[in-house]
């Protein structure tokens, strides 16, 4: 039986909230959140100190921004939710399937430090560092296996979501410190939607083929056109890597609708910012 996106989509639990702590507004999975051993978040715009059209908690090192102002809204996220600044490693993205294996050593990466190789995925089992990932439309994945205390964290444009960066990040768990599908709990970050997501239709017709699922697009008005579902392809890849449905959960939010939370490539091009996604033991 081919997968029907429709169905999974909402068999899978819709799982963010919106907290704010100093000004900083964040998205966090309550599922997530009831995990003892975990800080977590997907960050909003608001909170930091950047101006127009970067407003204001830019958390992009590739914009064009002052780096003093970024790095000083790293300081303020870090300040609102108990991170220690020093300990961050920020991805540095390929649009690809790698993924990095990281330890404390990695502390500092992209941030005060050079920057890491490049890669789309993050997988740790050292409490002592804390992982980040940027997006700006790219949804994240969040993977902490509880019983191998061990976590991933990865990007995923549109590129790396057809490439399945998701379940190659749980495949690294898998390989790396013994984790068990069976044991992982997984979130998929907001993205640009179904409704706004419009690409080539060949690209819709290569999505459907590679997640074995006819409905993960739509037809566009426009002739040659469709929309895709990113986050059905994110769940289709989870599954597929051995993860429970039951334990599978994504931030229904869409990026690119939601201006007064969310920055956009699509929306705004390149004047605009970067969210940023963390994950972390404790
Ligand atoms: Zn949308």
């Amino acid at each position: 039986m081919p997968n029907n996106a429709g169905e999974l989509l909402k068999k899978v639990r819709s799982d963010s909230h919106y907290i704010e702590r100093g000004g900083v507004g964040i998205l966090v999975s309550d599922r997530l959140l009831a995990e003892p051993g975990l800080t977590h978040g997907f960050t909003t715009r608001r909170g930091g100190v950047s101006a127009p059209p970067f407003d204001s908690l830019n958390l992009g090192t590739s914009r064009d921004e002052p780096i003093e102002n970024i790095l000083e809204n790293y300081r303020i996220l870090c300040g609102a939710y108990g991170l220690d600044y020093d300990e961050l490693a920020l991805v540095r993205h390929e649009h690809g399937s790698t993924v990095l294996r990281l330890d404390r050593s990695h502390c500092g990466r992209g941030i005060s430090r050079e920057p890491l190789d490049f890669s789309d995925g993050l997988v740790t089992n050292d409490p002592g560092v804390t992982l980040v990932t940027c997006h700006a439309d790219c949804s994240a994945f969040f993977i902490y296996d509880r019983a191998a205390r061990s976590i991933g964290l990865a990007h995923a444009g549109w590129k790396g979501m057809y490439k399945r960066i998701g379940q190659r990040l749980a495949e690294r768990l898998v390989s790396e410190y013994g984790a068990d599908p069976k044991d992982m709990i997984a979130v998929i970050g907001p993205c640009i939607c179904e409704k706004c997501f419009e690409v080539e239709t060949e690209i819709a017709e290569d999505f459907a083929r590679e997640f074995d699922c006819p409905d993960i697009f739509t037809p566009g008005e426009k002739p040659g056109k469709a929309y895709v579902s990113l986050h059905a392809a994110a769940v289709i890849q989870l599954i597929d890597a051995g993860i429970d449905p039951d334990s599978i959960s994504v931030m229904r939010h869409c990026t690119m609708e939601e201006k007064e939370l969310f920055y956009s490539y699509r929306r705004d091009g390149r004047e605009t910012g970067s969210m940023a996604a963390f994950l972390r033991l404790r």
